[in-house]
């Protein structure tokens, strides 16, 4: 394993966001190991997005690892009885996925250590979800100082980075970051409840900060929707 290692482990979920992470990282000169979760999730579309983003922007190596956090459900993006939101509402919403970014970087960890990768890319972000408790620099930071306690590569004195290059950038700004690296914003699903085909419903919070996003970026959004 070499001191200077370039291998990173990215997350792809086939969103926008992730897609953009994963060029920015390519474009730092990483060699990406992607990362995706078959963790039942209402739809498949998401994980065939992620298949397509992967081969668009390049990767070493494309894992789907399986965990089924539908066992516990517990939200509207692993419980079918749970509606989907159609309105931005006040507090932690009810797609928050109960740990699911402590869970998925512990996972990416153990990959990144085996693999002696010193970078995990995650493309959280603190503005459009501010919701969200496990997307949040003080949460990111707690992370990377229980990383380090948690692995024998910290242990040993290297650091396994958590990068997060999204983190406080606005969905325009992210937008923008990606057209100018070559992302094909057509490949990725961001709809929380998209049709049978892949087709984003153009409704849901997800769509509608996406939607926003291209708005104010004056870029030309390429998302299909369902016609209504
Ligand atoms: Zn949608």
């Amino acid at each position: 394993m070499s001191l200077n290692s370039k291998k990173a482990v990215v997350l792809v979920s086939g969103g926008l966001d992730s897609a953009t992470v994963l060029a920015i990282a390519r474009q730092a000169g990483h060699e990406c190991y992607a990362l995706s979760f078959d963790y039942g999730q209402r739809h498949r579309s998401e994980l065939l997005a992620a298949a397509k983003v992967v081969e668009h922007l390049g990767a070493i190596a494309h894992r789907t690892f399986v965990l089924d956090l539908a066992q516990f459900g517990g939200s509207a993006l692993t419980d079918s009885s749970i509606a989907l939101p159609r309105q931005h509402a006040e507090g932690i919403p009810v797609t928050y996925v109960p740990a699911r970014n402590t869970v998925f970087l512990s996972i990416a960890l153990a990959w990144a250590e085996v693999l002696g990768a010193y970078d995990i890319f995650i493309g959280v972000n603190a503005i459009d979800y501010s919701g969200y408790p496990d997307c949040r620099p003080e949460y990111i930071e707690a992370y990377q100082r229980m990383a380090t306690l948690a692995t024998k590569t910290g242990v040993e004195g290297q650091l396994i980075q958590i990068s997060t290059p999204l983190l406080h950038l606005s969905k325009a700004e992210i937008i923008r970051r990606g057209t100018d690296l070559g992302v094909n914003y057509g490949l990725t699903l961001s709809c929380y409840d998209p049709s049978e085909q892949g087709l984003a419903c153009g409704q849901c919070d997800s769509c509608r900060l996406r939607r926003e996003g291209f708005s104010v970026s004056g870029i030309a959004d390429p998302t299909k929707y369902v016609s209504h």
